[in-house]
């Protein structure tokens, strides 16, 4: 089957591997398309992935064979989550589940952008979705993004009325914002491209900025919004210049939710800021079973909205994929298999 590998390159590679096949049951999903994800990117960009590996978990597709499983007929459309929690470990029992062992060391088999991948019975019984019948592929393709921005809203603990202000405005920044909207937060947004700061306020955030410098955006918020600076500031791109944006803002006694990978050597550490200032710094990172059925239920009530996210490539285009996305033409590649 045909499948992108990582090479140890910059570019993946369209390979002909063999198609994977049941392993103590579970099930063969034949792979519809597969959305590309800053993380696909980030290990191609750090030489992380092993040679040979299919990257890509943002898959959508249809049963194609099953073992014992009978809660899923070939045919079946689904969405899926790649990673399983144990439910009984100290990180799950904390609800800290990508965290979990079980959850780093279940995958979906090869990976995301090929023809076929194998899933588990455990990922069967929780984390694979029926996906509603008039749900387009492309949309059904954000379950597991969207849920990852439902994670963190939770992480961040927002009651209604937070000042949030999102520093990026790529599809996670524009999803998180959404979600927030949803939470009653108001939602400011920042980035430097015109189009995704429009496309922001059309999706309903309370305010959208250009930057300019961290100065005048912290003097914009605390303008329009409330005079001490957002109680919450979500940190969306993988730029080291925003964690200053991030601190700078954010008020006293404020959070920073972190949803970006950001070299330590480059990050820093704002160690007197977290002490003098008494600021809350969060991660999140991968999200549970629970977040995404909701997320697939927030995308099917459109509270969600991703039509304007989107660009559908071919496979045999995936390395356009990747630069388009990495110069910020695009906001997100949907990486179509059949
Ligand atoms: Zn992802
Ligand atoms: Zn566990």
């Amino acid at each position: 089957m045909k499948a992108a590998v990582y090479t140890g390159k910059q570019d993946l590679e369209i390979k002909t591997i063999t198609e994977p096949k049941l392993i103590d049951g579970g099930a063969i999903i034949r792979v519809s398309g597969c959305g590309l994800c800053g993380s696909d990117i980030v290990k191609l960009k750090q030489g992380s992935a092993a040679q040979n590996d299919v990257p890509g978990h943002e898959v959508v597709g249809c049963i194609y064979e099953t073992g014992e499983n009978k809660d899923f007929m070939p045919g079946d459309r689904v969405v899926l989550g790649h990673h399983v929690p144990c439910y009984e470990c100290i990180f799950c029992k904390n609800k800290n589940y990508s965290m979990c062992r079980q959850f780093k060391a279940t995958n979906i088999i090869p990976g995301g952008f090929c023809e076929y991948i194998y899933v588990s019975d455990k990922h069967l019984a929780n984390t694979v979705l029926k996906v509603p019948e008039n749900m387009p592929d492309e949309h059904a393709s954000f379950t597991e993004p969207a849920a990852c921005c439902l994670r963190a809203v939770q992480r961040a603990s927002i009651k209604p009325g937070d000042v949030v202000f999102i520093a990026g405005l790529g599809s996670i920044g524009l999803i998180m914002g959404q979600v927030l909207k949803y939470f009653k937060a108001e939602v400011i947004g920042c980035d430097l491209l015109d189009g995704r700061i429009q496309l922001a306020k059309d999706l309903g955030f309370d305010a959208a900025y250009k930057y300019t410098n961290d100065q005048e955006i912290a003097g914009l918020i605390k303008t329009n919004f409330q005079q001490e600076g957002p109680d919450k500031v979500f940190l969306t791109s993988g730029n080291v210049k925003t964690l200053s944006t991030a601190i700078s803002s954010v008020r006293d006694g404020g959070s920073v939710l972190v949803f970006a990978s950001i070299p330590s050597n480059e990050a820093g550490f704002a160690n007197n800021d977290i002490y003098y200032r008494e600021l809350t710094i969060l991660g999140s990172y991968s999200p549970s079973p629970e977040d995404l059925k909701n997320s697939l239920k927030f995308i099917e009530k459109n509270v969600i909205k991703v039509d304007n996210l989107f660009t559908i490539y071919d496979i045999s285009d995936i390395n356009q994929a990747i630069s388009d996305t990495n110069s910020n033409r695009i906001i997100k590649a949907f990486i179509k298999l059949s």
